[in-house]
């Protein structure tokens, strides 16, 4: 799933290479995915490209009047710009990976895609973003929040250090793989209850959250439109990675499950050495 990162990389590119264009036309092929009737699809057209950003994982596209498309990319969504497109017929709904296709002025412009056949990826067409109902619930940006920020919201919420961190109202933007990341770099278990977490340990895993998500981010603007190609991470330490070498100890990275997915981490770094109980697997092993 895109997270604050690759979200930021795309928004980056569409400011580079979209903003000044103007709309020929918004094509809507997956009718489910467009959340909105109102402004229509035909209130793009014409509109300049003023703008691109992100608010935690939604990425908003700005056009001229202030007309936002504000996109939720979902677990297999993706964002690919085109330098041109193979035909000027507009896209016919159907089952294909495309959700909808903005076409610019020069022949250019992006589709939005999703692979698989779970469709949860959500676009909004609003004057103002905050009608956009996960925007509205949004916390504070991890990237942005300062210490007593990011302590605050972390200790209004008691639970598993893991889930509260990926809780978009909590702070927006980190999901499964970068809390993995900032949790590893933090030295801290996944299931380090927040309320018990000393000063100390909340300093750390704010300065953790910028490092990680700041060099993902660096990450990714540098790669070009070209490599910007979905879930291709570079530079990951735990996540994804189970049985491999933690890069920092040595150690083998493990797994366990985690609501209804699973996270890696490392036991030397980050739980003493001591492997954490998997209640899935230690239910079945009974
Ligand atoms: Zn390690």
């Amino acid at each position: 799933m895109p997270e604050l990162p690759e979200v930021e990389a795309l928004a980056g590119y569409l400011r580079q290479r979209a903003v000044g264009r103007r709309v020929d036309r918004l094509e809507i092929a997956a009718i489910s995915a467009l959340k909105t009737y109102e402004p229509a699809p035909t209130a793009v057209a014409g509109r300049a490209v003023v703008d691109a950003g992100r608010h935690g994982k939604f990425l908003d596209v700005l056009f001229e009047g202030d007309l936002h498309l504000v996109v939720h990319l979902a677990r297999a969504g993706w964002l690919h710009y085109r330098e041109a497109f193979p035909a000027t017929t507009p896209l016919r709904p159907g089952k294909g990976p495309i959700a909808l296709r903005v076409r610019l002025d020069d022949g250019s412009g992006f589709d939005l895609t999703e692979a698989g056949t779970q469709k949860k990826l959500a676009a909004y067409l609003v004057t103002d973003v905050s009608a956009v109902p996960g925007v509205a619930k949004l916390g504070p940006d991890a990237l942005a929040a300062d210490l007593p920020t990011f302590a605050e919201r972390l200790r209004s919420r008691r639970g598993q250090v893991k889930g509260v961190l990926t809780d978009q109202s909590v702070l927006s933007g980190v999901g499964n793989a970068y809390s993995d990341e900032i949790l590893h770099a933090a030295k801290l278990s996944p299931f380090a209850i927040t309320d018990r977490l000393t000063d100390a340990q909340i300093a750390t895993l704010h300065a953790a959250t910028r490092q990680v998500l700041g060099d993902a981010v660096e990450r990714s603007l540098g790669q070009r439109a070209a490599e910007l190609k979905g879930e291709k991470r570079s530079g990951l330490k735990v996540h994804a990675r189970t049985g491999l070498p933690c890069p920092v100890c040595g150690d083998t990275v493990r797994e366990v499950s985690f609501a209804d997915s699973s996270l890696q981490y490392c036991p030397t770094c980050q739980t003493g050495g001591k492997p954490l109980a998997d209640r899935r697997l230690s239910r079945l092993v009974r």
